[in-house]
């Protein structure tokens, strides 16, 4: 089969590798979708713990043709996607559900091969069904939506909260639409640059502001004069989070979810311990692909238009630069096997 391969980091090429078996307790998907996310970009970097050579790729959907136990073969031809987190289901953080503190945790696209293939094989006690009204490629955003969902539900976000989020990437524009399905009001989308605030506009943010032209404080300032419930941060970026400290109301809630690569700051302790703020981390999805199916096909979310190219394996190239550089009017380039 077809796969993109990382050797060591700065290494990528399309390879032939034998197509994977199911050992028992997982299945084999044949991938429909496979979306690139920026993560996969600092997996290539060499930027993010990764066992290499590895195939990236952690946000997919497909369909399941092989089984390697008995009691899975219910899933046989169905339409899925599903969990990444490769656990023991056994030790008291697996029994809490909270799948990424197991021992044994190995997370697919990173310590294994993930989605960047024609077949990929992923535990059974992970997968949701993709209903089929929802496309393969909707499905495959399933992902960063539930990486959304668990943020909100993180920073315990609560119908008529007000809400600033710092980055449009992927993850700050699925925390919009999360944002504005569940009735977060008065929503805010910061972006150093203007390229995806139209669309941040479209999905209904009520404020747009381009900090490469407006400093952001000031302009929260107009807006909120005395804080926002819930700012979120989906940077990772020093001066992003130090601004976020300053745009929380009193006792409100700051949360980082943003990808901080290894890097310390310095930050004003007052601004956290006089305006008694939450401060919280939000890092990946907690088993919330059940939800987030959900939501798609309900109709309560629909991202399906952050696909702006549609590409093949061969063209693995062509998606790479297109993450990394985001032109105007890029989101997201997802493989397609149609
Ligand atoms: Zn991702
Ligand atoms: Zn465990």
């Amino acid at each position: 089969m077809k796969a993109i391969v990382i050797s060591k980091p700065g290494h990528v090429a399309l390879e032939n590798k034998s197509i994977p078996e199911p050992q028992a307790g997982f299945v084999r998907v044949k991938v429909k979708a496979a979306a690139i996310c920026a993560t996969d970009l600092e997996v290539l970097a060499g930027n993010i713990a990764a066992d290499y050579p590895i195939t990236p790729g952690h946000e997919w959907s497909g369909v399941v043709d092989a089984v390697g136990s008995e009691e899975d073969r219910i899933w046989l031809g169905k339409r899925v996607i599903g969990s990444n987190d490769v656990v023991c289901l056994k030790c008291d953080a697996c029994r809490r559900g909270e799948w990424r503190y197991c021992s044994e945790f190995e997370e697919i696209g990173f310590k294994r091969d993930g989605a960047y293939a024609e077949y990929m094989v992923v535990p059974s006690y992970g997968l949701c069904e993709l209903p089929d009204h929802v496309s393969f490629v909707h499905g495959a955003l399933c992902e960063p939506l539930g990486v959304a969902l668990g943020t909100l539900e993180k920073a315990g976000a609560r119908f008529g909260d007000t809400l600033v989020i710092i980055g449009a990437g992927s993850i700050g524009l699925c925390i919009l639409a999360a944002a504005k399905a569940m009735g977060m009001r008065d929503i805010t989308v910061a972006a150093t640059t203007g390229k995806r605030l139209g669309l941040a506009q479209r999905m209904g943010a009520s404020h747009t502001i381009a900090t490469g032209e407006h400093d952001l404080v000031e302009e929260m300032r107009k807006i909120h004069p005395r804080g926002t419930d819930v700012v979120i941060d989906a940077t990772g970026i020093e001066t992003c989070i130090r601004q976020s400290l300053k745009l929380a109301r009193k006792g409100g809630t700051v949360v980082l979810a943003g990808y901080g690569r290894g890097k310390t700051m310095q930050i004003r302790i007052d601004d956290i311990h006089i305006n008694n703020l939450r401060v919280i981390g939000a890092g990946n999805n907690w088993n919330q692909h059940k939800k987030a199916v959900a939501l798609m096909a309900e109709g309560i979310v629909n991202i399906e238009e952050f696909v702006t190219n549609r590409i093949k394996l061969e063209e693995y190239e062509t998606g790479l630069e297109l993450a990394r550089k985001r032109p105007e009017g890029f989101v997201k380039a997802v493989f397609v096997d149609e």
